[in-house]
């Protein structure tokens, strides 16, 4: 299969926070993947803006580093590379000072489309946004890319958005949440949308209940800072998890433009039912005295949590009656994104075998091998009678599609091509942020009046108490490998 590249028009993508881990990491290796793909314009233009009193030569050579990490570059031509390293320029304009504007101005080209990137501090959106409509950098051709944390709680993603929106329309604001731009996720809506099979069993009759899994083997790592303000709940529920949940749980729109799209998930957040205290499990990772959650945000007190669970409840036609359970956690026993759909089991089973009534899941994998497998009940191979086995049709995506031939764009490839294209569907809404942000608040402020988070051994499957949210509704989780 050969992947079919749509080009985009010519671009200024201005990058604040050039020096920075988020562009070094992900922005400016996606457009080098661009390139590669035959997307890349020629003529196209990064503007990379630090505090740094660096040179573009020097920059130029921070983004080749940054692309060795993540390109074996020595397969690849001097030529390419040191053409698309010519598309990067260099500023040094501090967010807080009114020196260097007008080199930014100078840079930018009037007729092409314009991005501007923020990606620094949520402390300087207000005035990066703010100077970049005060020095006229801004056109009616200009886009805005921010990314989370957008806001604490609905309150500050409130006066974020209205903020932003003094400088900028809706339609130019992309909001980021890189979930949105991963193959699997898309996957989902194809899935649903464009097959016969699932959407007639895609609702409470046939579904027992749903399980989306977030787990990462690493800690806070040098985060413990920010993380001891946050929490697995604002760090991964608001915003990754929910949106997995809201593309599992919405209704089709009816076409597949942004906000019709938006507007269905925005009716899914509005549907979830308040979340009661004995629905939520929290938990803190623990190794030994010395290695610990504790240690790792710097506060022996802490009751911050790097464990959530949570029994959600989507309170609409399709889905009353079908619960969904949620867990993210750090130091866990590895590294796993999935959706898993577990169906009801058959009504009336015509065979004497128990086994014919296991549950049929369907598991959307997002990492590890992003794939999708449908456990389906077959069987078993050889004479000895109707014997049932429960077998998985496993596709993973990397095989399926020959991943050799045909390369998955990463989520910030996408998304950045989206962002210059003009197409907002995978980007989060306004109302969306803040509609998610109200539901979350709820359950932080029970977590922090009722709560004291259990403890849970350091690479294993959580607190024990998860376990007990689906063990008293006769349910288990899946096993993180
Ligand atoms: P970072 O600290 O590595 O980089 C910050 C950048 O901002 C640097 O280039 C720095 O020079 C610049 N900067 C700082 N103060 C400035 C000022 N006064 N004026 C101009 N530039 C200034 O941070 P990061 O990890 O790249 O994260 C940037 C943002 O993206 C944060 O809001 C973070 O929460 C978010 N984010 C990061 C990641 C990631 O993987 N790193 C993922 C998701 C979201």
């Amino acid at each position: 299969m050969v992947s079919r590249i749509i080009q985009v028009p010519s671009f200024d993508l201005v990058v604040f926070g050039a020096t920075g881990d988020l562009a070094q990491r992900k922005i400016f290796p996606a457009l080098y993947g661009r390139l590669l793909a035959g997307q890349m314009p020629s003529n196209a233009k990064v503007i990379g803006i630090a505090r740094q009193d660096i040179s573009t030569n020097k920059f130029r050579m921070l983004v080749r580093k940054s692309l060795d990490v993540y390109f074996q570059l020595s397969s690849v031509s001097d030529k390419l590379i040191n053409s698309f390293l010519q598309c990067f320029v260099y500023v040094s304009v501090d967010a807080n000072s009114d020196k260097n504007w007008d080199l930014v101005r100078s840079e930018l080209r009037p007729d092409k489309i314009r991005a501007f990137y923020l990606s620094v501090a949520p402390e300087l959106f207000d005035k990066l946004a703010a100077k970049i409509f005060a020095k006229g950098l801004s056109t009616e051709n200009s886009r805005i890319v921010v990314e989370k944390p957008l806001g604490s709680n609905e309150k500050s993603a409130k006066a974020l958005n209205g903020m932003l929106r003094n400088y900028f329309k809706e339609g130019q604001i992309y909001r980021i949440d890189h979930y949105l731009g991963k193959e699997t996720v898309q996957n989902l809506m194809a899935l649903r949308f464009s097959n016969v099979l699932f959407e007639p069993l895609w609702n409470s009759k046939f579904i027992d209940h749903v399980q989306i899994t977030v787990s990462e083997k690493i800690g806070v790592q040098g985060r413990g800072a920010y993380y001891n303000k946050t929490g697995a709940l604002k760090d991964m529920v608001q915003n990754h998890i929910m949106q997995l949940l809201c593309l599992t749980a919405m209704e089709p729109p009816s076409q597949f433009v942004s906000d019709l799209v938006r507007d269905e998930k925005l009716k899914v957040i509005k549907s979830l039912g308040t979340v009661s205290e004995l629905d939520i499990v929290t938990g803190q990772y623990w190794e030994n005295s010395s290695e610990n959650f504790f240690r790792d945000v710097g506060d022996q007190n802490t009751k911050v949590e790097s464990y959530v669970a949570l029994k959600v409840s989507v309170n609409n036609l399709r889905w009353s009656g079908t619960p969904f359970y949620l867990r993210t956690g750090k130091k866990m026993r590895d590294q796993v994104s999935e959706i898993a759909i577990i169906f009801k089991e058959i009504s009336h089973s015509i065979f004497d075998d128990q086994k014919a009534k296991a549950r049929n899941k369907l598991i959307i994998r997002l990492q590890p091998n992003d794939g999708i497998t449908l456990k389906t009940n077959i069987k078993d191979p050889g004479l000895g009678g109707m014997r049932i086995t429960s077998v998985p049709l496993d596709m993973t995506f990397a095989e399926a599609l020959d991943i050799n031939r045909y390369k998955v764009a990463n989520a910030y490839e996408r998304l950045i091509m989206d962002v210059i294209r003009g197409d907002q569907t995978l980007f989060m809404r306004g109302d969306e942020v803040e509609e998610a942000w109200k539901w979350i608040d709820n359950i932080s402020r029970q977590i922090s009046s009722n709560q004291i988070p259990d403890r849970y051994a350091s690479y294993s499957s959580g607190p024990e108490s998860s376990d007990l949210l689906l063990d008293r509704d006769g349910r288990k989780w899946r096993s993180i490998k």
